[in-house]
């Protein structure tokens, strides 16, 4: 029979020249990927058998085999799995078909271990097998088909592929060590990592060595439905490298039996590394639906909320019917429920974590803040639940490396006469920490929280209150400091009196006559101590930030006018006051006054909208400051 030579893709000899190469010292990880797809493969033949039993032949009984062959220094690997096809073999073992792969590929960095880290969150796969074989046999018939197929390669940028024999479904894998690779052959190094690769596993893993006879390498019986207490934490582990195709640690795991109404097990991981398609548009979740240990899908939509797309695990219900279809569950008030009950206990557990051991949390929360905060205006039931577990830098914390505050926290250290609980959102922490719309509250004491994940702005359209404390924009029309804490104590330079209030109405009525529509108002303000001018967006408009990054989107085409606030104890405005009230040159006036609103927009971040102007009239103002 012809014999066929196909090219990897490019992503994936890229990913084969790193473990043709690998200096990567746990590379016992190739047998756990291999057991992990021979029990992947049986379990979805053991579903396809609900509808199509005809499949199983007279091999009912799904088992993974493993055999040594000394003198030949090979490792066989099979299953009686769902098995591959021609096409199967081509695409499964030449490609990978996970979304966000060449992004991800092309985010190596070239520096072999630090590319084996980052594989770490990717899951090496089959394709691991090549830091110990130099040639690779994989010979597998699909279940229900009648002629098998063998994929054979050396890792080495191509692969063939021909047509084979092979009794009854299944997968055989035939490995042929490297020449420094003979410890894959000893006996109890073997068994060892079977069984540590296998315990959690519910599917018998048979292991033989040459004509030895073949023992049973593991329990057999899924992990989630043994008592807690027969667990180790390394089965815990092996389990979520397993089932989350990880090589992390978990972070935390929720191992729980629900009974009553609906009954489910769930065994739930958060990973302790984000996984690398974190932000795929898709949000899908990765938790596998099991129905009384029988796997149906890990596309189970709604089982899992997109807030919760971090968790890693399974659900095993037993309640649903086993021959449900996976159009069904689409639909399935039992998904909904198990959801709830679900979404209710992961919060709950990072409550606790929260709780207890704020350093840990404040790791998942750099991990997962972003995600868990989509919650807050996808799930309103859970809303107040969720506010709880935000956390936030805030200028009370910022200096101090970046501690986290969490809501109650803020509103435990509110000022007397404080009402509000005050944000400022922005690109980043350190523009945001130098914002001049803080100085008043700075010098009051009154803390501002600081928002600098997109995601802020758009739950922040969502939630408009803590405990009973309205959450608002430091950035926004009417607030009123001054009944807010002390101005803290002033230092010898900071004596200033503000400029004369008939000084100031003056000048308020020029700027406002020589701005016209560029501003909705001109005003004094305390928001401000060191800083001359800012903008403000008026109470009922949209805050600054949004409309910037509406508009960047180009989702909003118009512009909100602003309000110009001034600062009636800076300098600037002391003397241009005096200027107006003596009628100085009308024409250096304006150009001031044209100025300050640029200036004012320059600190917000906005884009001049007359720059030429801009250049001109400041060159105007410095050429007499330099004559
Ligand atoms: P992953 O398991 O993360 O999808 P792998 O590279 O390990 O990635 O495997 C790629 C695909 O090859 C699997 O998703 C599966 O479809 C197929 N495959 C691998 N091993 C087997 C097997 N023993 N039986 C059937 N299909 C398999």
């Amino acid at each position: 029979m012809s014999e066929e030579t196909l090219s990897f893709q490019t992503e994936v000899a890229k990913l084969l020249r790193l473990m043709v190469n690998s200096v990567y010292s746990d590379k016992e990880v190739f047998l756990r990927e291999l057991i992990s797809n021979a029990s992947d493969a049986c379990d979805k033949a053991r579903y396809l058998a609900l509808t199509e039993p005809e499949i199983l032949g007279d091999d009912p009984d799904f088992k993974v085999h493993i055999r040594v062959d000394k003198a030949a220094r090979t490792l066989f690997l099979s299953d009686n799995g769902i098995g591959m096809d021609r096409d199967g073999l081509i695409s499964d073992l030449g490609t990978i078909a996970r979304s966000g792969t060449s992004a991800f590929m092309e985010n190596m960095s070239g520096d072999a271990s630090e590319d084996m880290q980052m594989i770490g969150q990717f899951g090496v796969g089959f394709y691991s097998v090549f830091m110990i074989a130099d040639k690779v046999e994989v010979t597998s018939r699909r279940a229900g088909a009648d002629e098998a197929w063998i994929w054979t390669s050396d890792g080495l940028g191509e692969f063939t592929i021909a047509e084979a024999e092979r009794e009854g479904r299944g997968t055989t894998i035939v490995i042929h060590l490297k020449a420094d690779e003979d410890e894959w052959l000893e006996e109890s190094r073997l068994q060892t990592i079977v069984k540590k690769y296998s315990d959690h596993i519910a599917l018998p893993i048979m292991l033989a060595i040459d004509d030895g006879e073949e023992t049973a390498a593991n329990e057999a019986s899924a992990i989630w439905s043994r008592p807690k207490s027969e667990i180790t934490d390394e089965q815990y582990t092996e389990f979520y490298h397993h089932v989350g195709h990880a090589m992390d640690d978990p972070w935390l795991n929720i191992h729980y039996k629900a009974e009553g109404k609906i009954e489910y097990t769930g065994l739930l991981f958060v990973p302790s590394r984000p996984p690398f398609d974190l932000f795929d548009p898709a949000r899908r979740h990765a938790v596998k639906l099991y129905v009384r240990r029988v796997f149906i899908t890990d596309e189970a939509e709604g089982l899992i909320p997109s807030y919760l797309r971090f968790l890693r695990g399974v659900v095993d219900s037993e309640d649903l019917p086993l021959n449900i279809s996976r159009e069904m569950l689409q639909n399935s008030p039992l998904i909904r429920h198990m959801n709830q009950a679900v979404t209710r206990r992961v919060l709950t557990e990072l409550g606790k974590k929260a709780e207890k051991e704020p350093t840990e949390y404040a790791e998942f929360w750099g991990n997962f803040g972003s995600v868990l905060k989509e919650g807050l205006y996808e799930d309103h039931e859970r809303q107040a639940e969720l506010l709880e577990l935000v956390r936030f830098r805030s200028t009370a914390g910022a200096t101090d490396n970046g501690a986290l505050v969490s809501l109650k926290d803020y509103v435990g250290r509110m000022k007397e006469g404080q009402e509000a609980i005050y944000y400022i959102t922005g690109d980043d922490l350190q523009t945001l920490e130098n914002s001049p719309h803080l100085e008043g509250f700075r010098a009051r004491g009154v803390e501002v929280l600081l928002l600098s994940d997109p995601v802020d702005d758009f739950w922040l359209s969502a939630v408009f209150e803590y405990d009973g404390h309205a959450l608002t924009s430091a950035t926004r029309g009417s607030t009123d400091l001054s009944n807010m804490g002390e101005e803290a104590a002033k230092d010898a330079d900071d004596t200033a009196e503000p400029a004369k209030e008939g000084d100031l109405a003056t000048l308020i009525a020029l700027v406002k006559q020589t701005l016209g529509e560029a501003v909705k108002d001109v005003r004094t303000t305390d928001r401000l101590t060191d800083s001359a001018v800012c903008l403000v967006a008026d109470d009922g408009d949209m805050d600054m930030r949004l409309e910037r990054m509406l508009k960047a989107h180009n989702q909003l085409k118009t512009d909100s006018v602003r309000i110009l606030e001034i600062n009636p104890k800076h300098d600037l405005i002391k003397n241009m006051s005096a200027a107006a009230t003596k009628g100085g040159a009308a024409d250096d006036l304006a150009d001031l006054a044209f100025l300050l609103l640029d200036q004012a927009r320059i600190i917000e971040g906005e884009a001049l909208p007359d720059p030429a102007a801009f250049s001109r009239r400041m060159a105007t103002v410095m050429a007499k400051a330099a004559g």
